[in-house]
């Protein structure tokens, strides 16, 4: 008689980059029986839509050799899987701020990216751009994500498995598997960027607020290192995302449930976000004082990050197995291959 192998059953629980690109891997084995649960609507409507997109190669990480390394080395394999939904940026600069806030000064910044092996190319950004109070800049080969085509590629890949409308708000664990609604799974893979079922003593969410401008004409993506500075980075056509690290963050906590409130507070609060934007455009003048006239405000993404709150800006991403439970804490957009490599080995 033949012996027929039951497939193992997994739930994958919120349906961003981290659990669509998991899911995707696994289904493509075809071994395990897998369901992708999302809260929402759609899936993509967290961070995986609402955040700058770019595909990091290391440079923004001067201060986590971790963040660095992940990014280099998660680059290539990222472009090896989804190199159709990534964009190359013809002008992607990198620049140190001359203001005595930088917290790292151009020399240092360049030795740490040598040292990675880092390929780059020096500009002169105020000569080509008009981009002033720079000691010096960079370009650099990152790309841009484009989170629109990526959305619509996962939901053609993962239709027969996603499951939305479908908050998870508790999982019990029965015998040596888990119950979620009325099904019984080997494995649970957690995917809510951190925000359900796991606590972590150095984990802390904050609401961010990137802005959406229109531009009259081309302009390169501009990253200003390493202190209270900001980045123009492209996100649709003619369309850029701009970011400011110290107007583009509030109320970070340990509470999820107080960030959330927060988020609700701050979309339902339009002169608090319009009062942030006035502040971010007045630092961006002082760096590109055409701003105003090239650059036009079309709306915000608000959304909520989950941070290490460490004081080396680690954005690695980390994995924590137990009894058939793992808790992915996502790093970069590019780290889900190294990511999904470290779950398929646990399964094997
Ligand atoms: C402002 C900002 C800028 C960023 N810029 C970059 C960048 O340029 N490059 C880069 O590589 N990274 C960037 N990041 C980080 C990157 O966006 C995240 O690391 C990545 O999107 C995380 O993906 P995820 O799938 O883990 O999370 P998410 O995309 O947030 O997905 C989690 C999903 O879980 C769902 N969910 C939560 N709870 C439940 C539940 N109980 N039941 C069912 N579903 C649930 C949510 O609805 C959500 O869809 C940025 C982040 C932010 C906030």
């Amino acid at each position: 008689m033949e012996l027929i192998k039951l497939k193992k059953k997994i739930a994958i629980i919120g349906a961003g980059w981290f659990g669509c690109h998991i899911a995707h891997q696994l289904k493509k084995l075809n071994k395990f029986d897998i369901k992708l649960y999302e809260k929402e609507k759609d899936i993509f409507l967290g961070a995986s839509s609402n955040n700058q997109n770019r595909l990091h190669l290391g440079f923004h990480y001067p201060r986590s050799k971790e963040t660095r390394l992940q990014s280099k080395n998660g680059f290539d394999k990222f472009l090896k899987h989804y190199s159709f939904l990534t964009k190359k940026i013809k002008y992607n600069i990198y620049g140190i701020s001359d203001s005595p806030e930088t917290f790292l000064d151009y020399d240092t910044f360049l030795q740490i990216m040598k040292s990675e092996k880092l390929k780059f190319k020096e500009i002169d950004s105020y000569k080509k751009f008009k981009i002033l109070g720079l000691s010096g800049s960079i370009l650099t080969n990152e790309r841009l994500v484009d989170d629109y085509k990526s959305k619509l590629f996962f939901k053609r890949k993962l239709k027969n498995i996603i499951k939305t409308k479908k908050n998870i708000k508790s999982i019990k664990k029965i015998n040596r598997r888990y119950l979620i609604e009325d099904k019984l799974y080997d494995y649970i893979i957690n995917c809510t960027y951190f925000q359900e079922f796991v606590k972590h003593k150095d984990i802390k969410f904050e609401v961010t607020s990137s802005i959406i401008y229109k531009a009259k004409n081309n302009f390169p993506a501009l990253t200003i290192m390493d202190g209270p500075f900001f980045t123009i980075y492209p996100y649709r056509k003619n369309l850029y995302n701009i970011y400011s690290v110290e107007h583009s963050r509030f109320g970070l906590n340990k509470d999820i449930k107080k960030v959330r409130q927060k988020m609700n507070n701050v979309i339902n609060n339009p002169s608090f976000l319009h009062g942030k934007r006035k502040k971010i455009e007045k630092i961006i003048s002082k760096y590109y004082p055409l701003f105003q006239k090239e650059f036009k405000f079309k709306k915000y993404l608000v959304t909520i990050r989950t941070i290490n709150n460490t004081k080396f800006a680690d954005r690695s991403f980390k994995i924590f197995f137990k009894d058939g439970f793992i808790n992915v804490f996502s790093g970069k957009i590019d780290h889900i291959t190294n990511a999904s490599d470290r779950i398929l080995k646990y399964l094997k």
